[in-house]
């Protein structure tokens, strides 16, 4: 828990969000400004800053965010239509939140760029 940090602060309940997912380890809550019809963010309960603070250890933790994407792209109807899993990493990739978190992206034609 990062005191300062918005998402740990849903994780906790502390700030309201569209919760989709929890359990003890994962949450997933939609995009506050979804950029496509489906845009849920799937994050660790415990703060991880960015993708540059994983070590071996979260191999499994990884696995599961991504499953969890996998899941709920399915009961969100797009898994057959596709999607994108993408995790913004820095400055220069658009990363505005500094607690890991995949955007589940879907529901729309998506150009490469
Ligand atoms: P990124 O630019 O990859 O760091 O993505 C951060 C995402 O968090 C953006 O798509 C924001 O719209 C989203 N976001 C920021 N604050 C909230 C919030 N309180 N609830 C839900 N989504 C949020």
């Amino acid at each position: 828990m990062n005191d300062d940090c918005i998402f740990c602060k849903i994780v906790k309940g502390d700030l309201p969000a569209q919760i989709v997912f929890q359990d003890g380890e994962v949450t997933a809550f939609r995009d506050i400004n979804p950029v496509k019809p489906v845009h849920i963010l799937i994050i660790p309960n415990r703060h991880i800053a960015s993708t540059n603070a994983l070590t071996e250890a979260d191999e499994a933790l990884i696995g599961r965010l991504v499953n969890v994407g996998r899941q709920l792209a399915a009961d969100e109807g797009v898994d057959e239509s596709g999607y994108r899993l993408v995790i913004n990493t820095g400055p220069q990739a658009g990363q505005t939140v500094y607690h890991l978190h995949l955007h589940l992206l879907g529901g729309q034609e998506m150009p490469f760029h």
